[in-house]
């Protein structure tokens, strides 16, 4: 990945607090996150934000996750190099790099057209592969490249998609904030791994609250 050099020493210092935070102890995911160059994922101007434990506005009303959540969904997913994953939500395409990174085969899914396009126009000057970019509902999930090992959401949704939990094969992962749409001071989402034990059962797990922005389209907050 071009530019790596820039920055180094901030995102080391990034690294080195979310492994002492304790939240991120996966030390793939670790070192995934200490070799994808976030600010490449800003504007220019907003770049000596890149490095903050915070997420960033991207524009059309979204938002590029905080990095220790990303470190922290990313972890959930218990991802294997080879492995299938979706993600619900490119927004700036930093998950999908930091997926990349971790030699999974991904395919990710963005509702914005605005966002899509400069994803992947991003992802591509970085030489990541961009076939397993598309345009449309996630919600609905991306049966053409179905079963998946691991299901990434990244927006909040009402509950978890019935077309992901098909989607998923037998053993494989859902991450997924569940709860009401993020208002300022309203109730948070939880975030849930829905592991797919059999054709019809799923091991449910709750991980804590967050707040992430709105899931739309047809299993999402309208
Ligand atoms: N993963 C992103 C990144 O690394 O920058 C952050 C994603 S942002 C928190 C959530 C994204 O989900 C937004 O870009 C939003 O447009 C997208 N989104 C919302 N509903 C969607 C849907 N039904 N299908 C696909 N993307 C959706």
């Amino acid at each position: 990945m071009p530019d790596t050099y820039r920055h180094r020493g901030q995102r080391r210092a990034l690294v080195a607090e979310l492994r002492r935070s304790g939240l991120v102890r996966d030390e793939p995911v670790l070192a995934a996150l200490g070799a994808v160059p976030r600010h490449l994922f800003f504007e220019p101007a907003f770049e000596a934000h890149a490095y903050q434990d915070k997420a960033f506005p991207i524009g059309e009303g979204q938002t590029i996750s905080q990095p220790s959540t990303v470190g922290f969904q990313t972890q959930l997913l218990g991802l294997r190099p080879g492995e299938r994953v979706l993600e619900i939500g490119t927004g700036s395409g930093y998950q999908y790099a930091v997926l990349c990174q971790l030699g999974v085969r991904v395919q990710s899914i963005e509702f914005n057209p605005v966002l899509f396009e400069r994803a992947q126009r991003r992802l591509s000057a970085l030489g990541l592969p961009t076939a397993g970019l598309h345009l449309g509902d996630g919600s609905l999930g991306w049966p053409a490249a179905a079963p998946y090992d691991a299901i990434l959401v990244t927006a909040g949704a009402p509950a978890p998609p019935p077309a992901l939990l098909r989607q998923l094969r037998v053993g494989g992962r859902l991450v997924v904030p569940v709860g009401p749409e993020a208002t300022p001071g309203g109730a948070p989402q939880q975030l849930l791994r829905l592991t797919r034990e059999s054709e019809k059962g799923f091991a449910r797990e709750a991980f804590g609250e967050y707040r992430f922005v709105p899931l739309r389209g047809e299993a999402g907050h309208v």
